[in-house]
């Protein structure tokens, strides 16, 4: 039995389990060894029931079933199983929902741990229940002793396994493999960092030691959870920098030069002085095309610093010099409106720019991919879905990704492999904390733009519920009575297009009646292109003055003449959705406002996100606040942002010991080329062998070398 060892032949694990688990992702022994516990419990000792009060932390208690139930409530038909748990200190009734079979379990007199939040029984009798608690039955069996009188490992559940059968098997698995499990990381690493071998720090965080803390177990700060989550860092810190080593190894495709005369012409385009900080970005992009290698840069600016000039400078950077470049925004209605910013800024000029979203691929589509193939479109505008698409290109030089915290690392990949490796710029308004940069981004080198263009005023942010709203319309009326415009948003009703669009249509009448000389337009995600594109227009000619709109609008749309922000039930926004949307105002010469309008019933994480809008407008504040508030977890759905699955490490809980992996992985990869330059990279093998077959297919990077 070793680490390779298929699943299906472990103790314990039938062809039913295996291929349920298989199907999960856990092929081999290796591979259910990395399911850590995310929760250690001291069931050497247990919270009397008698002591109990209602709280909001969870805690574990132990006793025996005095009585249980089953039975389907009236009006939802909800199954409903109750316990009565005995310590002999007291008792108290734990109750779980539509899992009958629980109740099998609890015949009476079982010995039982249950492990949840005591609270108020719901029929106000005073007394305190725990609801959908987790739960273990005890048995005193031979070989029990796993389960109980120490602290033990809690595993997330795995498909058609009870906690005590995962518990069971690793402990059987743990107790079969050598001692030794080998170890990626170089000796002298590891001691000079004095982490524990793997195979010793594998078993210590599955079963830890007797007299081991519970409270260091469960913040992950015993030595050999330091180990295991250094150990997943510093493989990914790899694998980033092998990355960047290829990258540095690629010669770029075309050669740029830069000339006095195509610097004349490129400020010919320019409609305002360049702030300093747009200066020096462009300098660093520029300076990365002229280099002999191909870009790959993040530039980070704050909604409104300005980036959309910076990104059309490059790309006619690359058109001077005979190549095509393409913008790609993250909806539509962006890809259209840089659409027509940049034919505004073309007017009269010498470039061929198109715009290709779904809706041109339909009406004039072959005619367009044939123009671009054949090199006469020199600068494409469109969706993210160009990459994905077959759109063959003449010479692609340049590729611009637009307000993406959704392009990570795994996306860049899937773009480098399709053949090409073009120069890339990707560019994100949601500012990113470091932790989050030196994964999903960890590889690219990156700008920022900290400058706002001049004559900007920071945006009045208050917050209002439903008894202002006269108030509210009557100073949008004054405001659009001044040439102004508005904005009122409305949230995505979860999981139902059609409720959120039935808000919004009433919400478009109630104010027409409300404000009847007032020109009012609707955006929704329902509409076609060409109807959204017509609205869109009507706004950012001022012929529509206030446009209610559903979350459609949320990133980059630029109407510097609207000043007002109204935000309904701003309470369901996440934070930098929030962020975004009120970036949409602040934008031109005049007074703005962000209004949000909170509904009732405001839980505790959504009365912070509306406080942190209350307090700042610092895009980098709000984003290190949305992290802690959400969790990498959350935030970093892979979907999301392309930040890669990690099993033990928690990026904001674990950033020191990131900061370090990251460290030791980029120096350790500039040791190897030393060692490779004269001949002696031996010793490196193993951990590039062993990084490149975990991340090697997901970061895209070479399968040798
Ligand atoms: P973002 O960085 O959020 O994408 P945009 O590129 O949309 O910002 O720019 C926001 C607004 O600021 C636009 O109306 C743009 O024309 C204007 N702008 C950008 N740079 C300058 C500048 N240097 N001086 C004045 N206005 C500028
Ligand atoms: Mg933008």
């Amino acid at each position: 039995m070793d680490l390779d060892s298929p699943i299906r032949f472990l103790k314990g694990i039938g062809p039913g389990r295996a291929e349920a688990l298989e199907e999960k992702g856990f092929s081999t022994a290796g591979d259910l060894l990395l399911h850590f516990p995310f929760r250690y419990e001291d069931r050497s000792r247990f919270v009397a029931i008698g002591d109990l009060r209602a709280s909001s932390s969870r805690v574990t208690i132990s006793g025996r079933v005095l009585s249980s139930s089953l039975f389907t409530t009236k009006r939802r038909g909800l199954k409903v199983v109750k316990a009565l748990l005995d310590d002999g200190t007291g008792a108290i009734e734990c109750v779980w929902f539509n899992q009958p079979f629980i109740r099998d379990h609890l015949v009476k007199g079982a010995e039982l741990i249950v492990h949840g939040m005591p609270q108020p029984a719901p029929d106000r009798s005073g007394s305190i229940q725990m609801q959908a608690p987790e739960w273990e039955i005890v048995t005193h069996e031979r070989g029990d002793e796993i389960h109980m009188g120490r602290i033990v490992p809690i595993h997330r559940r795995l498909p058609n396994l009870s906690p005590k059968a995962l518990r069971r098997i690793l402990h059987d698995l743990l107790a079969q493999i050598p001692a030794d499990l080998g170890d990626p990381l170089p000796p002298a690493l590891r001691e000079r960092l004095e982490l524990l071998p793997r195979g010793e720090a594998i078993r210590q965080v599955h079963f830890p030691e007797a007299g081991t803390s519970s409270a260091g177990l469960n913040a992950r700060r015993t030595p050999a959870h330091r180990r295991m989550i250094f150990e997943e860092l510093f493989l990914l810190q790899m694998a980033l920098a092998l990355r960047r080593r290829g990258i540095e190894a690629e010669k770029r495709a075309y050669p740029y030069r830069m000339t006095a005369e195509i610097r004349k012409r490129l400020a010919q385009v320019l409609p305002f002085h360049l702030t300093r900080a747009q200066r020096r970005v462009l300098q660093e992009i520029v300076s990365d095309l002229k280099s002999p290698h191909p870009m790959h840069r993040l530039l980070q600016g704050d909604v409104g610093s300005g980036k959309t000039i910076v990104a059309f400078l490059s790309m006619l950077f690359a058109v001077e010099n005979g190549l095509q470049a393409v913008l790609m925004a993250p909806t539509e209605i962006l890809a259209e409106q840089h659409n027509r910013v940049i034919q505004r800024l073309m007017a009269g000029k010498p470039y061929r720019s198109v715009l290709l979203t779904g809706a041109t691929r339909k009406s004039g589509g072959r005619q367009i991919l044939a123009g671009i193939a054949g090199g006469f479109w020199q600068i494409v505008v469109g969706t993210h879905a160009i990459i994905q698409e077959t759109v063959k290109f003449n010479r692609l030089g340049l590729v611009v990704v637009d307000e993406q915290h959704r392009f990570g690392v795994l996306q860049r990949a899937a773009l480098s492999q399709k053949g090409a490796s073009p120069d890339v710029l990707v560019m994100t308004a949601t500012p990113i904390p470091r932790s989050l940069c030196l994964t999903v981004y960890g590889d690219l080198n990156m700008s920022l733009m900290d400058e706002l263009p001049p004559g900007r005023r920071p945006v009045k942010t208050v917050r209002r519920n439903d008894d202002a709203r006269a108030k509210i319309y009557e100073f949008v009326r004054k405001q659009i009575r001044q040439g102004r415009q508005a904005y009122v948003v409305l949230p995505l009703v979860e999981e139902s297009e059609t409720q959120t669009l039935k808000a919004a249509v009433k919400m478009s009448a109630d104010l027409k009646r409300l404000l009847p000389d007032t020109t009012i337009g609707l955006v929704h995600g329902r509409l076609k292109t060409d109807e959204r594109e017509e609205v869109m227009k009507g706004f950012a000619e001022g012929k529509i003055e206030l446009l209610v709109a559903t979350t459609v609008i949320e990133v980059g749309i630029d109407v510097p003449n609207a000043t007002i922000m109204v935000i309904e039930n701003a309470e369901r926004f996440g934070l930098s959705q929030l962020h975004q949307l009120r970036g949409r105002v602040g934008r031109g010469p005049h007074p703005s406002y962000c209004i949000l309008l909170e509904g009732a019933g405001i839980t505790p994480e959504a009365e912070s996100r509306l406080a942190i809008m209350d307090e700042t407008e610092d895009g980098f504040r709000i984003a290190e606040k949305d992290l802690e508030i959400r969790g990498p977890g959350e935030l970093t759905g892979t979907k999301q942002t392309g930040l890669p699955e990690l099993r033990i490490a928690n990026i904001i809980r674990d950033r020191d010991i990131l900061e370090l992996a990251r460290e030791e992985a980029f120096k350790l990869v500039l040791d190897m080329d030393d060692a490779q330059a004269t001949g002696r990279e031996g010793p490196y093998r193993p951990l590039v062998i062993h990084v490149k077959r975990q991340w090697g297919e997901k970061l895209g990077l070479a399968a040798t070398g």
